[in-house]
């Protein structure tokens, strides 16, 4: 791995893990979504615990079907070993495993819509299949990569929204088939805590972004980066009214890593950034403002049905919980993370636009 910025993302999570990722030492990692964007976060900075900082390397197993992931971050190795496995149906493993990141899913909605019936397999079936491994193997923790979609469109009275609010979630609309088998993983979850003491742990991201997202996976950061390197306008749909907030992947990672590390089984997090709730069209001008106005903005409509008839409105995470119970603490701005991910890809891609050279001065923080 060469990439400076994956370099200084990679190093800023295991400083911010370095208590807690002790307890990895000489212990079994298996990986559901390893090549997916946050499944190679998890591989990279395992890989960089084993050479920089553990006594006795973790052994890390990584599972993907490649339905939406693209490759891995690094070779295999004696520490390393990779499957390709679609969870959604049975798999026997003959290691000892200690740890499950049940990370593999279908996010973005341009892909769910794609692939309708594999994304609710993916969450409900794939899940269970790793719930079940976890019963077998006597793991010491679990984590289910759920999601803030499982709000649905909240109630404006619960914005920022707590862990505790049920969700406005439509069951037949189009983002259901993600949302509800989200909240079925969740309820699955919980089900094997209660019935198997499966030490479960459940996330519920908020818009993670960064290096190492598809460029094509249009999700809005990489759709509007994407668009400029194409010299387009940025794709603003509708009104651009709707709000999100957006959190870069190392404050993520730190986060996710800090939950499956505690004891705290059967509890749900949100993970996210709560400083930076921001409509799309600001977020536009901030993507134009870091290219020094030298790109324009367009509105279009949503070109599929789960951002042209049901685009939640409004997302924004209550923090309260993983700050006080995990002492976790977003540190990334958004200018800064969208520059971090620009320069990225950059050098990842090899990108020659002449608006590359338009960030490369651009001051940012070394998070
Ligand atoms: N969006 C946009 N242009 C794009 C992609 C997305 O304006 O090129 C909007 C979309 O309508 C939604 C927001 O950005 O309001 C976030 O969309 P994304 O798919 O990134 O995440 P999600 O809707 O799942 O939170």
């Amino acid at each position: 791995m060469k990439n400076k910025i994956l370099i200084e993302d990679i190093r800023a999570i295991a400083e911010s893990i370095s208590s807690e990722s002790r307890k990895l030492n000489g212990k079994t990692v298996l990986i559901t979504g390893g090549a997916g964007f946050l499944g190679k976060y998890f591989i990279l900075t395992l890989d960089y615990l084993n050479k920089n900082v553990l006594e006795k390397p973790c052994k890390i197993i990584s599972i993907d079907n490649f339905i939406t992931g693209l490759n891995y971050p690094i070779g295999e190795n004696s520490n390393f070993k990779t499957i390709k496995h679609d969870v959604s149906k049975p798999i026997k493993i003959d290691d000892d495993i200690d740890f499950i990141i049940s990370a593999a899913g279908i996010a973005s909605p341009e892909f769910y819509r794609k692939f309708v019936i594999e994304t609710i397999d993916v969450a409900v079936l794939g899940t269970k299949n790793m719930l079940e491994l976890a019963k077998r193997k006597k793991v010491e923790s679990f984590i289910f990569f759920s999601s803030s979609e499982v709000y649905g469109d909240p109630d404006p009275q619960f914005i920022p929204t707590p862990e505790t609010y049920f969700g406005n979630v439509s069951c037949i609309g189009p983002r259901a088939n993600y949302d509800e088998s989200k909240r079925l993983g969740e309820t699955l979850c919980i089900s094997y805590r209660q019935t198997h003491k499966v030490p479960v742990k459940i996330v519920r991201p908020f818009n993670v972004y960064g290096p190492g997202m598809r460029l094509d996976d249009y999700r809005v950061i990489p759709n509007f980066i994407s668009n400029v390197f194409k010299g387009n306008s940025i794709p603003v749909y509708g009104t651009g009214n709707n709000t999100r907030t957006f959190c870069y992947a190392t404050d993520a990672l730190t986060g996710f890593f800090k939950v499956l590390l505690s004891d705290y089984n059967g509890e749900v997090f949100n993970v996210g950034n709560d400083n930076n709730e921001i409509s799309m069209l600001a977020l536009a001008k901030t993507v134009a403002d870091i290219f020094d106005n030298n790109v324009k903005i367009g509105y279009v409509s949503g070109p599929i049905d789960a951002y042209a008839e049901a685009d939640p409105k409004r997302r924004c995470p209550d923090l309260s919980k993983i700050k006080t119970m995990l002492g976790y603490k977003p540190k990334v701005d958004i200018t800064t993370g969208i520059i971090r991910f620009i320069r990225w890809a950059i050098e990842e891609f090899n990108i020659k636009s002449p608006l590359a050279s338009v960030i490369k001065d651009k001051e940012i923080e070394t998070n």
